[in-house]
């Protein structure tokens, strides 16, 4: 079984080998290695704590911690999507954190979503929800609707997610939305 602290050593060793350093904010830092930690307990390897994985080794293989969109979106914009890995100037707080656009190329992110309109095995079962609601997979897991306080991304799933994929605000920003009306997850 995977340790947080084997999680970080990973994250740390790999961070020196490319000159990166990792997110100085020690809690946030402990939610993404939580994530990943959490996400190679489920699928087996550390996914992207702020993407949808698929649960298929190779359709995740561009997610797969440090992911293929690293290193140029440390070179643009000083951080990776997830703000893990970063470059000294923004570590030192001389450049301020903001959010950067998604890289990964759409199809990818579309095949993860069509993944979970599917039928639903035990290991999507807390991946975001996307489908129309008419036509979910029932499934024993309560999935609601959460939105991040700070920006109002909304995103539906069982439990919010760790980091906010679009404002990097932590999993205590989300807020559940009550509709009062049921979904079947
Ligand atoms: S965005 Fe950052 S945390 Fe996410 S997989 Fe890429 S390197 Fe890892």
């Amino acid at each position: 079984m995977t340790t947080l602290e084997k999680v970080r050593q990973r994250a740390e060793s790999d961070a020196k080998t490319y000159g990166y350093y990792l997110n100085p904010d020690p809690d946030f830092l402990q939610d993404l290695l939580e994530g990943l930690r959490k996400n190679e307990e489920r699928y087996g390897y550390p996914s992207c704590p702020c993407r949808l994985a698929n649960g298929n080794l190779e359709l995740d293989r561009d997610i797969i911690c440090p992911c293929d969109y690293r290193d140029p979106d440390v070179a643009e914009f000083g951080t990776c999507y997830c703000a893990l890995y970063m470059r000294k100037d923004l570590y030192e707080g001389k450049t301020p954190i903001t959010p950067i656009p998604e890289r990964r190329p759409v199809e990818k992110q579309a095949r993860a979503y069509t993944a979970i309109t599917s039928t639903t095995p035990t290991a999507t079962l807390e991946k975001t929800e996307t489908k129309p609601q008419q036509t979910q997979t029932p499934s024993t897991v309560k999935k609601k609707l959460w939105y991040c306080k700070q920006c109002g991304y909304v995103i539906f799933r069982e439990d919010p997610p760790y980091v906010c994929p679009i404002c990097k605000a932590k999993r205590e920003m989300f807020a559940e939305i009550k509709t009062g009306i049921t979904i079947q997850g």
